[in-house]
């Protein structure tokens, strides 16, 4: 393969875990060049690479006015270009397709390289179904936050290579407008990590020990569709079928059934703990982990364990 360009967010100067791992999975591929797009200013020290990874630093007029996409769309002329899914990453991505009218590809769970193309497995109506493809190795590539990084045998054997940076360009073709910082909470499509509740707490009141949860583990909340049609929470919120989906890495369902229409925003969530004190509940035939007892008592208990055990 030969060139791979990888975009990502950064936050307070560093990246995510999952684009530093995608950046290790690519260098897996031995590419002749990897470019980072750091969508924000970038700590050199928190990329990992076996070889030399060149910079673009993004401000963010570039990555939502179209008109100034042009000078990124001709450094990353030539490149296969990933990202990990979130709504700026895929609203770039889809930017730079449409104005290179070259292919993108969403929704991506598995991926690996041979005979010189890509071989896709990408999650089809709302995650119920895989579709296998193979791509050529220049387009673009969205990537589910839960991606399968398992096939790449040199992850967590990178060393930190040498870097160069590139401050105005690549091959001065693009440059520097302004250095910020991504500030405020995580959008739920974005979170690796949510805590969802449902109409199992009775009462608004009581979703003090779901934010408390949340809080401790860093994680995004959601509700179901009821709670936000009863005004216990925002309507942002909602996730499912008519409301947002979400893929994190961990989903803990608490006091929610698991109704069809939920599971279907849900589905993409790579590990589901369920906690509901019915244990018949149709929402633990889809869990990884279940706990069946009162969230009033549950929630609390596990909250103060995982305080503990991190702090
Ligand atoms: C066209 C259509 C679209 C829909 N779209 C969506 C959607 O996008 N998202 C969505 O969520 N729903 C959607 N729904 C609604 C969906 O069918 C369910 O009605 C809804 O998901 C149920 O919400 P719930 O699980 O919070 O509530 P309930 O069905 O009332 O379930 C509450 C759960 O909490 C448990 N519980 C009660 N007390 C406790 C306790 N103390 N401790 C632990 N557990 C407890 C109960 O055992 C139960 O399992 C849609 C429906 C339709 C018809």
């Amino acid at each position: 393969m030969k060139k791979v360009a990888i975009i990502a967010q950064t936050k307070e100067g560093q990246l995510s875990d999952t684009s530093i791992q995608l950046i290790s999975f690519l260098s897996s591929f031995s590419p002749e060049s990897i470019l980072l797009v750091a969508m924000g200013e970038v700590k050199f020290a928190s990329i990992p690479a076996s070889k030399s990874v060149d910079v673009i630093t993004l401000s963010e007029g570039l990555w939502t006015d179209s008109s100034a996409i042009n000078p990124l769309v001709n450094a990353v002329e030539g490149y296969a270009v990933f990202g990990i899914k979130s709504i700026q990453v895929d609203n770039l991505l889809s930017l730079l397709a449409a104005s290179s009218s070259q292919e993108m590809i969403s929704g991506i769970q598995q991926m690996s390289f041979s005979g010189g193309k890509f071989s896709i497995s990408k999650s089809i109506f709302s995650g119920k179904a895989s579709l296998s493809l193979t791509s050529e190795t220049v387009g673009y590539f969205s990537l589910n936050r839960n991606f399968d990084f398992s096939g790449n045998a040199e992850y967590g054997e990178q060393s930190v290579g040498s870097m160069s940076t590139l401050t105005t360009a690549a091959g001065g073709k693009a440059s520097i407008l302004e250095l910020k910082p991504i500030t405020g909470s995580i959008p739920l499509p974005d979170a690796t990590l949510v805590v969802g509740a449902g109409r199992g707490f009775k009462d608004p009141g009581n979703w003090t020990i779901v934010e408390d949860l949340a809080k401790a583990l860093g994680a995004a909340t959601a509700c179901s569709k009821p709670v936000s049609d009863l005004n216990w929470r925002p309507h942002h919120e909602h996730v499912g079928q008519t409301g947002v989906k979400i893929s994190p890495n961990l989903y803990i369902a608490c006091g929610i059934s698991g109704a069809i229409q939920h599971l279907a925003g849900v589905n993409g969530s790579r590990i589901i703990v369920v906690i509901n004190n019915d244990p018949e509940a149709a929402f633990f035939k889809h869990a990884d982990y279940g706990i069946v007892g009162d969230v009033n008592d549950i929630l609390p208990r596990l909250t103060k364990k995982l305080q503990e055990h991190l702090n």
